[in-house]
């Protein structure tokens, strides 16, 4: 059998990644398994340090510019596909976790995460795992190879007692690989401003009914030609057909307009709550047994689109 650890040397914590993966190494398979240790770094001036502190006497370096999933995933497949490693073993923070499920997934192997102990048998991998809230042990068998495991949180740090010496068997500096291939355009959406629905008079609040993205557009301009300030609820928040700023209820903006009109909105307990203090309510909503129907002043039984393009046009022609 055969394991490689897999570490990433670009983050600040990795003495105590690399610590702890020594204490797991210990516990669970001391000397009777061949290791060694990737380590992911991107600052020559670390170099030796990384060294030093492996797990494992055998070392792997390779030199990249930042350490993202895509790219590390990407250099580890090209690498290791040859190398018929039985078990790979990943550092238990969140960027060890989402590696091992993906490199398994990659590699055609199996993963577990959290994993606080292991068995090897013949053909498969068995792991224990600690189960709810730390009360139970649950035990779980990896029959497919590579096994790819992320520790669990507290596995015993040793300082790195297995060996003292190092050895570098292999270096690669992949900071000129492309970023075209895996990411092909990318923007930073900076915090929403707080949208101040608190305080609108009148809001237009659009729920899954509207359908789409497209149709959302459409409600902005008529909350937009109606004055209204646009609110939503929470499955168009999670479509992000509008900004997380903009939801109405329990999780997002409790509100008391002088008049609010929902469409397409069905009037769940954790929504209404955000609009029950209004003055007046009116609902669209083709269904008729909707709760948002019994909830509010006025309901109109009919398509959401029909009955705003309608307002609109009153609106327009009393405007004239
Ligand atoms: C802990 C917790 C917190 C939550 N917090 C919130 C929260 O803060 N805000 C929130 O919104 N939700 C919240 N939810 C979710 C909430 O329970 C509902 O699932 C959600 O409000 C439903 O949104 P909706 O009414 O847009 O969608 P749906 O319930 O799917 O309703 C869509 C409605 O559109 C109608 N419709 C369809 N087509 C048309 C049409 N062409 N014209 C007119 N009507 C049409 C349908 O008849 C239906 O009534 C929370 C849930 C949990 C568990």
């Amino acid at each position: 059998m055969k394991y490689t650890v897999i570490l990433n040397g670009c983050s600040s914590s990795f003495i105590s990644q690399a610590e702890e993966i020594s204490g797991f190494l210990w516990d669970n398979i001391g000397k009777s398994m061949e290791g060694d240790t990737v380590i992911f770094y991107s600052e020559d001036e670390k170099r030796e340090e990384l060294i030093e502190n492996s797990p494992t006497a055998f070392v792997r370096l390779i030199k990249i510019t930042r350490y993202q999933p895509e790219n590390v995933l990407a250099i580890l497949k090209d690498l290791e596909l040859n190398r018929e490693v039985d078990l790979y073993l990943f550092s238990r923070d969140f960027a060890g976790n989402e590696l091992s499920v993906r490199f398994a997934y990659r590699m055609g192997g199996s993963s577990l995460v959290s994993v606080s102990k292991i068995e090897i048998g013949k053909g498969m991998l068995t792991c224990c795992r600690p189960a709810y809230s730390n009360n139970m042990e649950a035990k779980f068998t990896l029959r497919k190879k590579p096994y790819c495991i992320a520790i669990a949180q507290g596995s015993t740090d040793h300082k790195l007692t297995l060996d003292t010496s190092r050895q570098v068997l292999s270096e690669v500096d992949m900071t000129n690989m492309s970023k075209g291939t895996f990411i092909k355009e990318y923007e930073f959406k900076g915090e929403e401003e707080a949208s101040g629905l608190e305080h609108s008079k009148f809001i237009l609040i659009a729920g899954r009914g509207v359908k789409d993205n497209k149709k959302m557009e459409r409600l902005r301009e008529v909350a937009k030609k109606t004055g209204a300030e646009l609110g939503i609820s929470r499955p168009v928040a999670m479509k992000a057909w509008a900004p997380m700023n903009r939801l109405i209820g329990v999780s997002g903006a409790m509100t008391k307009p002088e008049l609010c009109i929902t469409a397409g909105v069905s009037g769940a307990a954790a929504f209404f709550a955000g609009i029950e203090k209004s003055k007046y309510i009116i609902a669209i909503n083709t269904d008729e047994e909707a709760s948002i129907v019994k909830s509010s002043d006025v309901a109109i039984i009919d398509d959401y689109e029909i009955v705003l393009e309608e307002l609109l046009k009153i609106i327009e022609t009393s405007e004239k």
